[in-house]
């Protein structure tokens, strides 16, 4: 269950949790018009820090962009709202969730974009896929339900209304026994998990899908590419036919929520040797080394809160 912070911050204002409302008539509730992010905070040895919020504002810009919005806040306004947000609320370590929606005016379904509101909250946030899935790998399906194209919604904008098709994914998957599903483009390829990106190993190397297959561009799937090439193994975005998940060395999910998750399985099919392997085990290391900010090298990527 949530764990409520003292405050929500509403278009400029910290709002008592339990006031932070909105009106029932927003088109983002009807339609599914808004766009959000979500961001981890995680606590380091010189206090709370923010990982890669600048790339998680430009990327919520990004979205807004895509659905005709105009964010009322300047960049550097939004990293001092997240900042003072973490503050008052006395939280070291946990997840951010800005939200750009619409305030209500005429009723139908092109939405006035005129009235762009945001609000963010925080909250703690463990483990996204639970503790058996980071230690012994999660166990997915490849969903029935096909991932939004770029001819029907987006998939490169975080938008509020394109979650329904993770959430029936997500939920499916659940139902039937799953921690998560991979979702397929309309070719068939492999596009990613309801909320997380996926990677492939083989022969030492890493596979990914490209964004042009429709995946949202990932801030963890990037920190891992960064990794990957500095570590100097090979890193290829490209396609990724559905068996090819099956005959992996190796495969992972990376999202903010989720961090680096091993897949244990998909559709039954073991992946790899089980567990957590070599190469997921030693970017794993790396990403929890660099959040907790023990790593000069990447040090620009967290930001104090
Ligand atoms: N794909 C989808 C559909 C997601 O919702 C997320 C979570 N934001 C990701 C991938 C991973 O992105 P990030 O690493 O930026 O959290």
């Amino acid at each position: 269950p949530l764990t409520p912070t003292p405050f929500i911050w509403m278009d400029g204002d910290l709002v008592p949790w339990d006031d932070a409302k909105v009106h029932v008539l927003t088109p983002s509730l009807h339609y599914g018009w808004g766009v959000y992010e979500g961001i981890r905070a995680y606590a380091t040895d010189a206090g709370s820090a923010v990982f890669r919020l600048r790339e998680h504002i430009a990327r919520l810009r990004d979205s807004a962009r895509v659905y005709l919005m105009e964010l009322p806040w300047t960049d550097e306004e939004l990293v001092e709202a997240v900042r003072e947000l973490c503050r008052v609320n006395g939280q070291e370590s946990c997840y951010i969730r800005p939200i750009a929606y619409l305030g209500y005016g005429e009723m139908g379904v092109a939405p006035q974009l005129d009235a762009v509101r945001l609000s963010i909250a925080v909250w703690p946030w463990g483990s996204y896929l639970g503790d058996k899935a980071e230690t012994e790998g999660c166990r997915l399906i490849v969903s029935n339900w096909q991932r939004n194209s770029n001819q029907t919604v987006p998939p490169l904008a975080k938008a509020t209304g394109a979650y329904v098709n993770s959430a029936l994914a997500k939920v499916g998957a659940q139902r039937a026994g799953y921690d998560d599903a991979l979702m397929l483009t309309a070719n068939g390829h492999i596009a990613e998990a309801s909320a997380a990106n996926l990677f492939l190993v083989r022969d030492g190397a890493l596979i990914t899908p490209p964004v042009s297959d429709g995946i949202l561009p990932g801030i963890t799937r990037d920190s891992v590419i960064t990794f990957a090439r500095d570590l100097g193994l090979p890193v290829t975005e490209r396609s990724i036919p559905r068996s090819e998940v099956y005959i992996a060395d190796e495969a992972f999910l990376t999202g903010t929520a989720a961090e680096i998750v091993p897949v244990a399985s998909v559709d039954e099919r073991p992946v790899g040797a089980g567990g957590v392997g070599p190469v997921t085990k030693q970017l794993r290391d790396l990403f929890q080394e660099v959040v907790r900010g023990r790593n000069e090298t990447y040090a620009r990527w967290l930001e104090c809160v």
